[in-house]
């Protein structure tokens, strides 16, 4: 591999930004206005390492909404509070091969397939607790903010859209109560499922995120240890078989990296032990991910040697 200096590293992503600028393929979301209006032309790349180094190119201080990649952070916390086996009672850890919102769960156990498609996820955000001094929300959105190393919000507007549009996830959310699988109304843990949805992050705030489970849970900036090893290590497996949902395979072979995506435009993908990928643009393929994001991410395996099989 290329050995790079510190501005190196920040030229490189700058030439990759300029490269696959004219990539235009692709849409915004049109679930709701706010995914609707963003500006397809925005396209940021940062780096951030296992050792907390980051390095940045075009748009990396945009603020966007962290959709579906919200729902590796909350399995986490999942994870953290209620312990593996608990959760896998209630979560399945197997690709679906369907689309992030199919209406399905398993047959038989009646449980979601996965945390990263919704069904899984409005899963994970309802076995969230709330503690004494904090909502499920807070303690949520109080964890994310723990990884990006600032204090993250949830953006009023688009919570409010997500709710207006959200009669898919309740459906979801009701299926999964008539299974069993949700104990009690769904209604609570479908709005904090929007909130999590809704909170507003930057591309540079993604790669944190996402260095903090490469730094098997402890943010390489802060030091504070956020999620514990083995949790890290079950939320990295679960998104290398499903964090791209029904483009997990083709991902799996092209990018060879863990990895998640959400619908305002964010990737992240981790290379454990090493450093963190994140791309935000806003222009989607048909399986939710970001057009640019993708090409960016298959760019920056290759030329830094990043796939897990190193051959690809
Ligand atoms: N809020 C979106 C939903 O629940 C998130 C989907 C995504 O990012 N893929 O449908």
């Amino acid at each position: 591999a290329a050995v790079f200096g510190p501005s190196a590293v920040t030229e490189y992503l700058e030439q990759v930004v300029e490269q696959l600028r004219d990539q235009r393929g692709g849409a915004p979301s049109d679930s709701i206005p706010a995914l609707a209006e963003a500006d397809p032309e925005r396209f940021g790349i940062v780096i951030a390492t296992a050792d907390g180094h980051v390095y940045a190119a075009g748009d990396a201080d945009e603020e966007f909404s962290l959709q579906s990649i919200s729902k590796a952070f909350t399995y986490a916390l999942a994870l953290e509070d209620l312990g593996a086996e608990a959760v896998h009672e209630k979560i399945d850890v197997e690709p679906s091969g369907d689309a992030f919102n199919e209406i399905s769960l398993q047959p038989g156990t009646g449980r979601p397939a996965n945390p990263m498609i919704n069904a899984g996820a409005i899963t994970s955000t309802w076995l969230v607790p709330d503690s004494e001094r904090d909502l499920r929300r807070d303690r949520i959105r109080a964890a994310y903010s723990r990884c990006a190393g600032r204090d993250l919000a949830i953006s009023p507007e688009v919570l409010a859209q997500e709710h207006d549009a959200g009669d898919r996830n309740r459906a979801l959310g009701y299926l999964l109560a008539s299974a069993g699988i949700i104990e009690g109304d769904p209604i609570r843990a479908l709005e904090d499922y929007f909130a999590q949805c809704s909170v507003l992050v930057t591309c540079r705030d993604l790669a944190l995120m996402g260095a903090t489970l490469a730094n098997d849970g402890t943010n390489p900036v802060t030091g504070e240890e956020v999620f514990a090893p083995g949790t890290v290590s079950r939320v990295l497996s679960v998104m290398s078989s499903c964090g791209m949902y029904d483009d997990a395979g083709e991902w799996m072979v092209r990018v060879g990296l863990p990895a998640k995506s959400g619908v305002g435009g964010g990737i992240i993908a981790v290379l454990p032990g090493q450093l963190a990928v994140a791309t935000f643009s806003p222009a989607l393929d048909r399986h939710g991910n970001s057009v640019r994001g993708v090409l960016a991410c298959e760019r920056l395996s290759q030329d830094l040697q990043l796939h897990f099989s190193r051959t690809a």
